[in-house]
């Protein structure tokens, strides 16, 4: 006895699969309906249906919709929707519950062929006798002794392992009928409590729970687990390869429980192959993180723009082809994957560099009189996209009042400042040149306007060495929220490695969500509640999500959801270069 194989195919269950499939390529991405969409399932996605296509094969998306207590028709709605917002079609729509009928039928094979039994044990039994086995895996490995030969120790073995078959079935058929309580007992695989992968000790198969399910429409007391029904449902659908993240590794080794089962029941067995998760520097991407943020108020729900969500990245006002090109960039390995924010970035403001039209808009408005201006409205042609000139001008008007950001005045100049400031002149970008030749200030001292000259020969000019973005009277009101790393630092949660404790501390860090919460960034939205736009943007301001375009000098921007013709409301995509803030 070495390390068994249950991987191979019969010759008799191929021929029945190639006959299913006429040999074509089948994946699945097969997400559970417990939260929205991430960066990390674009990926995945991006090789599932990717690699299918590129053979002209199958992609289904399937909904592991395994535990009802995390599971919930939103979830459902928000990943269909994202799935094809990423342009992915799916050959078949199929949820693990559709065959909650088939895998109870396994179930009673199993229970039959003497591999599955019915346990009593409390979740604290189970992991005693766990316990057990790891240490009697360790007393061979240091006493070189043949793990198949040495008696296991006493206690290791579920009390329950050798019943009846007689037994499991009748108290498997009550389990299903409600007679027996949640937690009680549950269903679980008679693996080999001597192998040295850990999934192979029994695993539960199924589980007792009075929950309704937001999916299948029987009303079904008892669920069966992600392993028991993975490995399952992929051969039922005929998977030809199951493309899964790291961490099911071992579970699916020649000599883990995807095959055992799989061999046990004597079914097809796909081909299966893992790669690495996404993560990516400031911010979080599990579930359960995403899942404490939104409800724990930490941001505004699961489309909060500053999450990788998929709907928060559109939100925000990313592309699918940004997102695919992100993705299919980042490649696909098996090595430790933390992407930098800025790959990520950079992808979205190539795109949107050549793509999207210039606009003006001030967030921090300063006003300033222009004491020479002839009265009325001078025309200020402005190109729509400096590089194509093809793509058309716009008129802004100058007028006798300008605004100009706060940030780009200084009572105090110097020579790393490129704005204004007394005596100073500077171009407004595409108009005229203006001298500051005074300022106002209120009772406590802060400047509330300037006033200038216009030089009315500049226009067209050479430009002296500050050039600003500029508002005229005929501005439209509206919001601007500027988005920052949601988090400060670059791995949330991680411990440096002089913190590292022992492993229980680590376990309630993890658990306890104390200390990456404590690492969020306190400036990662900037509202600005008073920005000045320039008139256009009215026009698309009550279609959210459709357009982008660049203000000048700020970044890149798209109309956020909460937007209206009335209140237009603004999301910032990303700054103009890496790294610079506003
Ligand atoms: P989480 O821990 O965030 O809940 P999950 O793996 O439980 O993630 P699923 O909905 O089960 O999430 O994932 C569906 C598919 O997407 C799986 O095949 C999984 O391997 C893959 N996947 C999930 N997260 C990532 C990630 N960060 N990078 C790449 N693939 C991922
Ligand atoms: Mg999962
Ligand atoms: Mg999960």
């Amino acid at each position: 006895p070495g390390a068994e194989n249950y991987a191979i195919n019969t010759s008799a269950r191929m021929a029945e699969h190639l006959n299913a499939t006429g040999g074509k390529w089948q994946t699945r991405f097969p997400p559970e309906p417990n939260g929205y969409l991430h960066i990390g399932h674009a990926k995945a996605m991006h090789f599932d249906f990717g690699v299918a296509a590129k053979f002209q094969g199958n992609t289904y998306l399937r909904f592991d919709d395994t535990n009802p207590a995390a599971e919930k028709q939103e979830y459902i709605d928000s990943i269909l929707s994202s799935v094809s917002w990423l342009g992915h079609r799916p050959f078949k729509v199929t949820y693990s519950s559709d065959y909650f009928g088939q895998l109870h039928e396994f179930a009673v094979k199993l229970i039959k062929l003497g591999k599955a039994y019915v346990c009593h044990q409390a979740k604290a039994e189970v992991t005693a006798s766990r316990q057990l086995l790891k240490e009697f895996q360790l007393h061979c490995a240091r006493n070189n002794l043949s793990r198949h030969e040495t008696p296991l120790p006493s206690g290791a073995e579920s009390p329950y392992r050798h019943r009846s078959v007689e037994d499991n079935l009748r108290l498997f058929e009550e389990m299903s009928k409600g007679v027996w309580e949640e937690g009680s007992c549950s269903l679980r695989l008679k693996g080999d409590l001597r192998s040295d992968i850990t999934s192979m000790w029994d695993l539960a198969a199924y589980r007792i729970k009075f929950q309704e399910h937001p999916h299948s429409t029987d009303a079904y007391c008892i669920y069966p687990t992600y392993d028991y029904t993975h490995c399952l449902v992929d051969s039922i659908e005929n998977v030809t390869h199951s493309l899964c993240t790291l961490e099911f590794e071992t579970r699916q080794a020649p000599n883990g429980p995807y095959y055992w089962l799989l061999h046990a029941l004597d079914m097809y067995k796909p081909i299966t192959w893992e790669f690495s998760r996404c993560n990516i520097t400031y911010n979080v991407l599990s579930k359960r993180k995403l899942n404490t943020l939104v409800s724990q108020g930490h941001v505004s729900g699961w489309d909060d723009p500053r999450l990788l969500t998929l709907e928060g990245l559109r939100r925000r006002g990313y592309t699918p082809t940004a997102i695919n090109r992100f993705c299919s960039e980042m490649g696909i390995t098996r090595n430790d994957n933390i992407q930098h924010l800025e790959k990520l970035e950079r992808c979205i403001r190539e795109e949107l560099d050549d793509d999207t039209d210039r606009r003006f808009a001030v967030l921090n408005p300063l006003p300033i009189t222009i004491r020479n201006h002839p009265g009325g409205s001078l025309p200020v042609e402005c190109p729509s996209h400096p590089k194509f000139p093809e793509r058309g001008t716009r008129v802004l008007n100058f007028t006798s009042t300008v605004f100009i950001e706060r940030e780009d005045f200084r009572e105090v100049d110097d020579v790393s400042f490129y704005g204004l400031a007394p005596g100073k002149t500077v171009r407004l970008l595409f108009g005229y040149n203006i001298t500051c030749v005074g300022l106002q200030k209120d009772a406590a001292g802060a400047i509330v306007s300037l006033e200038a000259t216009y030089d009315r020969n500049s226009l067209g000019s050479k430009p002296p060495k500050g050039t600003l973005h500029w508002a005229g009277s005929d501005y439209v009101h509206g919001e601007v929220r500027v988005y920052d790393k949601l988090f400060s630092v670059e791995v949330p949660g991680k411990r440096v490695a002089t913190e590292i404790a022992a492993d229980e501390v680590a376990e309630q860090l993890e658990d306890g969500g104390v200390d990456w919460l404590t690492q969020l960034n306190p400036c990662s939205l900037v509202v600005h509640q008073n920005a000045l736009l320039e008139p256009l943007i009215r026009e698309i301001a009550g279609s959210p999500l459709t357009s982008r375009f660049q203000l000048q000098r700020l970044g890149y921007f798209t109309v956020d959801k909460d937007s209206s013709v009335q209140k237009p409301v603004l999301n910032r995509i990303v700054t103009l270069k890496e790294s610079k803030e506003l």
